[in-house]
């Protein structure tokens, strides 16, 4: 049996002072982070792993297609805050109510949001997915699989039974389960 799921009590997790994926002696934090959706309300649980130096920057260096990703983003954030913007500008000049000032902030307001709406899909979803195989590897060393929002407890799956060893080790009083 594969024991690499851990559940702990509390999102303060301990580390040894070694990488997750390497035990070379760690030098960087790299954040695991998960949202977590009950309903309307939700969740964000980020758990700083420990990683070594050549780990580290795997992780956090973006393929050339993550790279492509993001600029593909970044343009298509740019043209459709501007569309927006520019769409809402016509719409709303119509009102002889509105003020200049209260238009230019309001699809200013309009286009900008959609810029960063756009920008983020690309670069928080979808660019991670074309990660090289390295990166991802690191990046998913740790997984924060499940989370109890009512008792706070936390259930991390790691690629390696023995790394999961090592974390429950490290947060013995706050264990409750290993499977
Ligand atoms: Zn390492």
């Amino acid at each position: 049996m594969m024991q690499n799921k851990i559940t702990l009590h509390g999102v303060d997790v301990k580390f040894p002072p070694v990488c997750l994926v390497c035990r070379a002696p760690a030098q960087k934090k790299f954040n695991i982070d998960r949202t977590f959706s009950y309903g309307k309300a939700s969740m964000t649980v980020t758990i700083p792993i420990p990683l070594c130096e050549q780990h580290h920057t795997l992780a956090v260096t973006p393929s050339s297609t993550e790279k492509m990703v993001g600029r593909i983003g970044l343009i298509l954030g740019v043209l459709s805050g501007a569309g927006a913007a520019y769409t809402l500008w016509n719409m709303w000049s119509k009102n002889p109510n509105n003020s200049q000032i209260t238009l230019i902030l309001m699809s200013g307001f309009f286009g900008i949001s959609a810029l960063i709406i756009m920008w983020s899909i690309f670069s928080f979803w979808l660019a991670p997915m074309f990660g090289s195989k390295e990166a991802k590897a690191v990046r998913n060393v740790m997984k924060i699989s499940r989370f109890w929002p009512a008792k706070y407890d936390l259930q991390l799956e790691f690629t390696d039974p023995e790394t999961a060893q090592l974390v429950a080790s490290a947060n013995s009083e706050n264990l409750l389960k290993i499977e």
